[in-house]
């Protein structure tokens, strides 16, 4: 079943009063939001017993939580000890998503720094390889989906090839397409459904047909420049896109079962329902 969610709280949230994040569950619920993606980004403070009050609350109503896992990750860090940290925010990004009763984490996955895209991508990829012994030894086997995230900006490692590379790698390892960041980093290529599809044909040439189907997936409309993501937008923006319409169409066409999760600024749970009523319209 494809699933609709949003990034965080939105505006109308706080407008409406409501404070905490246990209060989105029922919040959410009430707009037909399916998921919640809970942002570590800026770093892990949640303790374990909140984390389960939180998964417990979103359980009964029934709204799934996923993670975004810190985004100073870098798997393309030439020093091995900041590997080790990397590995180590992953792992308590999954720590989270287990006390949330969810499965799924996402990561960016890397910069490219000083070295030559090719290098970088190729240390990305040995990082990557060496996350899964990482995981099985932490004990998170099969269920658990580390996501690595397409990115924005010309700077960070993650266009649609280098992270197909990275999730051909392990079972566990899956996409988070976010098209707003390829519309961004790709100067406003996202124009029809055939260029929507054109990722998805790309993706299923390489990748396992459940990891397609049942990708991650962010989308909100992304201003850019010429090094990429500037900043997101909302649904309101008419200039710089991607428009979701076409997109939908193309998970409707194909059958396919994404976490669809807005990231528009502020008006994720207003933008995600115009989403879902769209796609269910068809
Ligand atoms: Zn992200």
């Amino acid at each position: 079943m494809i699933k609709f969610g949003v990034a965080g709280n939105s505006n109308s949230f706080y407008d409406e009063g409501y404070t905490q994040t246990l209060e989105a569950a029922s919040w959410c619920k009430a707009r037909g939001i399916d998921a919640f993606e809970y942002s570590f980004g800026r770093g892990i403070t949640l303790n374990e017993k909140t984390a389960i009050n939180i998964g417990n609350r979103f359980k009964e109503e029934g709204v799934e939580l996923t993670v975004h896992a810190p985004y100073y990750i870098n798997l393309a860090n030439p020093d091995p000890e900041m590997i080790k940290k990397s590995y180590g925010y992953i792992l308590s990004s999954l720590k989270k998503v287990k006390d949330f009763g969810g499965d799924r984490v996402v990561v960016h996955p890397a910069t490219q720094g000083k070295m030559t895209r090719e290098d970088a991508v190729a240390l990305m990829v040995e990082n990557a390889r060496g996350l899964i012994e990482v995981l099985d030894e932490a004990g998170y086997g099969e269920g658990y989906k580390v996501c690595f995230e397409t990115m924005g900006k010309k700077a960070q490692l993650g266009t649609v090839e280098e992270i197909i590379q990275v999730c051909s790698l392990d079972s566990r390892f899956y996409p988070c397409i976010d098209f707003g960041h390829i519309n961004a980093r790709e100067q406003g290529i996202l124009k029809s459904a055939t260029n929507y599809n054109t990722i998805i044909q790309k993706m299923s040439d390489f990748l396992p047909k459940c990891k397609v189907s049942n990708m991650h997936v962010h989308f909100s409309k992304i201003e850019y420049g010429a090094k990429g993501e500037i900043r997101h937008l909302t649904f309101q923006d008419e200039k710089y896109g991607p428009d979701y319409e076409p997109l939908m169409e193309i998970f409707h066409k194909n059958a396919l079962e994404p976490y669809v999760i807005c990231e528009s600024d502020g008006t994720q749970a207003e933008d995600t329902v115009a989403m879902k009523k769209y796609f269910f319209s068809l």
